[in-house]
């Protein structure tokens, strides 16, 4: 017979780490069945939605070329709206990725003489290109958008009377992170983001309120659009995909903010009604219904992460004991061989591509160099078990997913050796 000891020496982890871990996880009983029973809520959420817009195996068909009543899709976008209790969404593999997503939000949302303000400081680094805070040829500020930032207090909440200084005749679009990002602030509640909503409403009702959910899908039993978002905004190779989908992102909002994306996405007068599934359809209903349970995985090994790392000295966001708005763990290592080392250990847990070792490289869209490690099935997928950071103080390696919570956890064991293994370790 097999002991999980002998099957964790097999995969590299020593008897030294695994006990160690075995210690931290003795004392997250009580959080770990917390995140079940939201897990049961959301699973609830998503099967309530499937079941009402009638999900049948008719939804699974693929469609080619002009994708006129594309059944499948069309109910597929039902779906997501019930999930997220909004009028409308918007989810395609035509939407190649979250920054995509975020990008249609915007443009198909702000026009020329318009402004954009964000109220959660520096939109996530891939969005500066976007907006034009690093030049890019098709920015929003190239079409005359122009931007506003109102950053988050020193404590990380809203800074309401920066708020509402900053809003004028020309805010169009409010926009809010609700996940940190590669920053080291703390993730927004959707309760925090729920108040600032109703904040900026009270001053002008009009103001369109974007969030940007990426990594934020599931983790709570609500969403910001359940508080007065005008639109939610993801990317399916996170939460919402399940670890199934192969691409795509999602919008869910009002009628008439949904509608305008779809005519940025496609074309002024098609809108929703192209756009070819091309047969991806079983994997982002059943991604779908997998998310809340996979979600709560994640969330387990980010938990279990933080307890780790801090307990071996090093600073952590959020902490062990604070609660979760996202699956992202932040663990900030110091230099840039202790990100290698990490990154290493995680890449070593997977089930694809474990025998490579991660080294920094240029990305599109970042202006440092950026590490990570990720063993997928979907490329660059950042619900399955993954670490990426960029190479800059504080050196911190943002650590996410884990499709099962067992292999998360092997994840973060062979971090913790692989850094043991280099001398790392703070003694
Ligand atoms: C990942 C992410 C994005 C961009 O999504 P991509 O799918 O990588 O393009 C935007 N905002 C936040 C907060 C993210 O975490």
């Amino acid at each position: 017979m097999t002991t999980l000891e002998q099957m964790y020496s097999a995969l590299g982890v020593s008897q030294q780490v695994c006990d160690l871990g075995q210690s931290v996880l003795d004392g997250l009983e009580t959080r770990f069945r917390e995140i079940d029973r939201r897990a049961e809520i959301n699973q609830g959420k998503v099967l309530y939605a499937m079941q009402k817009n009638k999900v049948s195996a008719a939804c699974f068909a693929a469609t080619t070329g002009y994708g006129y009543d594309d059944e499948g899709r069309d109910r597929l976008e039902k779906v997501y709206a019930d999930v997220f209790h909004t009028q409308a969404a918007l989810v395609r593999p035509q939407i190649t990725c979250g920054t995509h997503a975020l990008t249609v939000a915007l443009s198909a949302n702000l026009l020329p003489g318009d402004e954009l303000l964000s109220v959660s400081g520096l939109p996530y680094d891939t969005l500066q290109e976007v907006i034009g805070l690093r030049p890019s040829p098709c920015s929003l500020a190239e079409y005359g958008v122009s931007y506003r930032q109102v950053d988050l207090l020193e404590d990380g909440s809203f800074d309401y009377e920066g708020i509402r200084k900053a809003i004028t005749d020309k805010t169009k679009l409010v926009a809010v992170q609700r996940s940190k990002g590669y920053a080291t602030r703390p993730s927004l509640s959707v309760e925090q983001i729920g108040e600032m909503i109703a904040f900026v409403k009270s001053i002008r009702p009009d103001i369109i309120c974007m969030v940007d959910n990426c990594y934020g899908e599931f983790v709570q039993t609500i969403e910001p659009s359940d508080l007065g978002a005008d639109m939610v905004v993801g990317s399916l190779i996170k939460n919402p995909g399940g670890g199934l989908a192969p691409i795509g992102g999602y919008i869910c909002g009002t009628k008439q903010c949904v509608d305008r994306c779809a005519y940025r996405l496609s074309a002024p007068g098609l809108g929703q009604e192209v756009g070819a599934n091309l047969g991806i359809l079983p994997s982002f209903y059943q991604g779908l219904f997998l998310a809340p349970t996979v979600v709560a995985g994640a969330l387990k090994g980010a938990i279990f992460a933080a307890n780790l790392y801090e307990r071996l000295g090093f600073r952590v966001v959020p902490n062990g004991q604070e609660p979760r708005y996202d699956i992202i763990q932040a663990v900030e290592l110091g230099s840039e061989s202790a990100m290698r080392a990490f990154c290493k250990g995680i890449q070593s847990a997977a089930p694809v591509d474990s025998y490579v070792d991660p080294i920094p490289g240029d990305m599109p869209g970042y202006d440092a160099q950026v590490i990570m490690a990720a063993g997928a099935f979907v490329q660059g997928s950042s619900i399955e078990l993954s670490a990426d950071g960029p190479i800059r103080p504080p050196y911190a390696v943002y650590f996410q997913g884990g499709l099962t919570w067992c292999h998360a956890k092997l994840g973060i064991l062979l971090s913790v050796q692989k850094l043991a293994d280099a001398g790392l370790l703070p003694k």
